[in-house]
C-alpha cells in the first residue's frame, strides 16, 4: 500500500484497485482537541460539527469520491454486510459493512484498531467496505461480505482485498473470553495459530485466512498497527479509549 500526501491529507491506497479508495488516517484534517486532531471523522465523539464535515470534504476531495455519496454503518460489532444502493445515500444502518454494484455511491466503515477491509471485483464492478472487530471477525463478516459480493456477480478469484491498518499481535493482548468464543466457533486450529499462550491475538492473519478459505487470493495487508504508531492513527487501546476515528473509503 501507498501512503499518499493530497494537500496534507495523509492516507493509504493501493495500485491493485483502480477506483477511488483509501484509508485514513488522523492526519490532514481540522479537528482541534487533542485527542481528535486532526482528521476525526466521527460525528457522536464530541468533536465540532462543521470541522468533522470538513474533514470529510477533505478526504473525499484527497481520494476522489463524491463528500455527499456516502453509505454509513451504526457499527454494531457484527458480522452483517448489506447491499446498498443510491437510495441509501446518506443513511445510516445497524451494520459492519456494505457491498454495492452502482456507481456514484461510497461505501465507508470507521476504524480505531479495529480491521478496516476493502474489496473489489474489477470483472463483475463490485465493491464492499467492512469493519471487523474481533466478534465480526470470528463471526466471519469477511466471508459475509464475499458472499453479498458473489450474489451481485463477483467470483472470489476476482476480488482483491485491502486490509488496513489495525492493532496488530504485538499490541492486541485479549481475554480468556476472545481465546474461548474463537475455540467454539472457529476451531482448535484456528485458535492455537492465532492467539498466543499469553494471550495476544492476530486480526490480520485471522481475516486473511478466512478470506482464503473462500477462494480469495488477491488480499494485501497494511504491516502498520495502530497502537505502536499512534501519532499517524487513532488507537482505541493507545489512548485508553479517548480518541478519534478513521474511515476506509471506496467507491466505483
Ligand atoms: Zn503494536
Amino acid at each position: 500500500m501507498k501512503k499518499i500526501n493530497s494537500e496534507g491529507v495523509i492516507y493509504f491506497r493501493s495500485d491493485s484497485i483502480p477506483v477511488p479508495h483509501g484509508f485514513s488516517t488522523r492526519l490532514g484534517g481540522v479537528s482541534k482537541k487533542p485527542h481528535l486532531a486532526e482528521m476525526n471523522l466521527g460525528k457522536n465523539l464530541g468533536d465540532d460539527p462543521p470541522a468533522v464535515e470538513e474533514n470529510y470534504r477533505r478526504m473525499a476531495s484527497a481520494i476522489g469520491f463524491e463528500k455527499d455519496s456516502i453509505v454509513f454503518t451504526n457499527q454494531i460489532h457484527s458480522a452483517t454486510v448489506l447491499t446498498v444502493g443510491k437510495e441509501d445515500i446518506d443513511k445510516t444502518y445497524d451494520c459492519d459493512g456494505f457491498v454495492t454494484r452502482e456507481k456514484g455511491v461510497t461505501l465507508a466503515v470507521r476504524t480505531a484498531d479495529c480491521v478496516p477491509i476493502l474489496f473489489y471485483d474489477g470483472k463483475a464492478e463490485v465493491i464492499g467496505a467492512v469493519h471487523a472487530g474481533w466478534r465480526g471477525t470470528v463471526d466471519r463478516i469477511q466471508q459475509n461480505c464475499i458472499k453479498a459480493m458473489c450474489e451481485l456477480g463477483a467470483t472470489p478469484d476476482n476480488i482483491t482485498v485491502l486490509i488496513g491498518a489495525c492493532i496488530h499481535k504485538c499490541c492486541y493482548k485479549v481475554g480468556e473470553d476472545f481465546r474461548n468464543t474463537l475455540y467454539e466457533k472457529l476451531g482448535r486450529n484456528m485458535t492455537d495459530r492465532y492467539v498466543s499462550d499469553d494471550l495476544y491475538a492476530d486480526l490480520v492473519g485471522l481475516n486473511r485466512e478466512l478470506l482464503e478459505e473462500v477462494g480469495v487470493k488477491n488480499i494485501t495487508a497494511s504491516s502498520d498497527c495502530t497502537c505502536c504508531k499512534s501519532d499517524l492513527y487513532f488507537s482505541h487501546r493507545a489512548s485508553k479509549g479517548k480518541r478519534g476515528v478513521m474511515s476506509a473509503f471506496i467507491s466505483l
